[in-house]
């Protein structure tokens, strides 16, 4: 039987000759002991685990939380911590690094004088790495909640709607047809905003011949989805037209390319180098994708810095853009999961240029 989420993180701390860690990262807890709310620590030692949590999920964590001791603490949970003895003893102690903010990082140093706190950045991460059954089901339903929504959103794209009222129905069609939340706010970037890879949707009202960029997702049970879309209201210039079947091509050729065993960063070379050769090299200003699951971006990193493998069961986004500043800017991405013999992609939203 295949060891649990717990059992394979307390064998990493023995590996990395940890003896404790604390895991702060709520969609790290979430994975490890099932717990969904909102305060919540966890300390790991390679033959204990304990959950602590606040009164006002003692309830709740009864029902949900399996596989450790747990613990309803009246106060700080990190006084918790201390009044139980759950560090007594160790000496290196590891801590979620990206998670924890430094006040936090300061208290921890006060509290245990004696422990060496160790960054162990991404260390749950790297067990999360491969989604089993269970993971990428969920991942596919929020995937096809976030497809149904494009299919539906395509009606509401007309000149004259402001981004906002498109980013607003996004939100309203996800939770209506079963989803937690939003993964994200909804990205609505029309006209030279498109340029603008990451524009928060504005009052911005959609015009004849612009191009609007629509990347949105939803929640599962934990797993997200991550979709972007470019359509074209009306005729649009040739320029547009060539830089949309640019991006396409590079996309689909890292589609192709993707495998287990490569190098994220030469997955995100083939696509650049495409775009790169076409001339737009220096519009495509971000990385070419990035892990998915219970965090909308994790590992594996999907970029030309990456040092991770891809591995069967993880699940990427594949999204190269091009952005020209002033002008229009397009991006399109798929949300795919790494097979034994390449990938396969779980986004089923028509990719060729759609003219609303
Ligand atoms: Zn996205
Ligand atoms: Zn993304």
């Amino acid at each position: 039987m295949a060891l649990s989420r717990l059992a394979r993180l307390r064998e990493r701390l023995r590996t990395t000759k940890l003896d404790a860690i604390l895991v702060s990262s709520l969609p790290n807890i979430r994975y490890l002991t099932g717990f969904t709310g909102s305060h919540a620590l966890l300390v790991v030692r390679p033959r204990s685990a304990v959950f602590l949590t606040d009164g006002r999920y003692a309830g709740q964590s009864r029902e949900e939380v399996r596989g450790c001791r747990r613990l309803v603490a009246p106060y700080s949970l990190l006084e918790a911590v201390t009044e139980n003895g759950l560090l007594a003893g160790c000496r290196r102690v590891g801590f979620e690094s990206q998670h924890v903010t430094y006040a936090v990082y300061r208290e921890l140093r006060r509290r245990f004088p004696g422990v060496r706190l160790w960054p162990a950045s991404d260390i749950v991460e790297q067990i999360a790495l491969a989604k089993d059954a269970r993971e990428l089901a969920l991942i596919n339903r929020a995937v096809g909640l976030t497809d149904s929504v494009f299919q539906e959103i395509l009606e509401v794209i007309r000149p004259g709607v402001r981004e906002l009222e498109i980013a607003a129905e996004i939100s309203y069609l996800h939770r209506t047809k079963g989803a937690e939340k939003d993964a994200f706010e909804p990205i609505v970037a029309s006209g030279e905003r498109g340029a603008l890879p990451h524009a928060r949707a504005s009052g911005r009202r959609i015009k004849r011949g612009d191009f609007v960029t629509l990347d949105f997702g939803c929640t599962v049970d934990g797993y997200s989805s991550d979709l972007t879309r470019t359509v074209a209201v009306g005729s649009v210039s040739r320029r547009k037209r060539e830089a949309y079947e640019l991006v396409l091509a590079a996309q689909r050729e890292a589609i192709q390319a993707a495998r287990p065993g490569m190098w994220a960063s030469e997955l995100d070379r083939i696509a650049r180098e495409r775009i790169r050769k076409a001339g737009y090299g220096k519009f495509f200003t971000h990385s070419l994708g990035h892990g998915l699951g219970l965090h909308v971006h994790e590992r594996p990193r999907v970029s030309s810095l990456s040092r991770d493998r891809l591995v069967i069961g993880s699940v990427i986004t594949i999204e190269p853009g091009v952005y020209l500043p002033g002008e229009f800017g397009l991006r399109i991405e798929d949300d795919v999961a790494i097979t034994p013999d390449g990938c396969r992609v779980l986004t089923s939203a028509p990719k060729e240029l759609l003219v609303v």
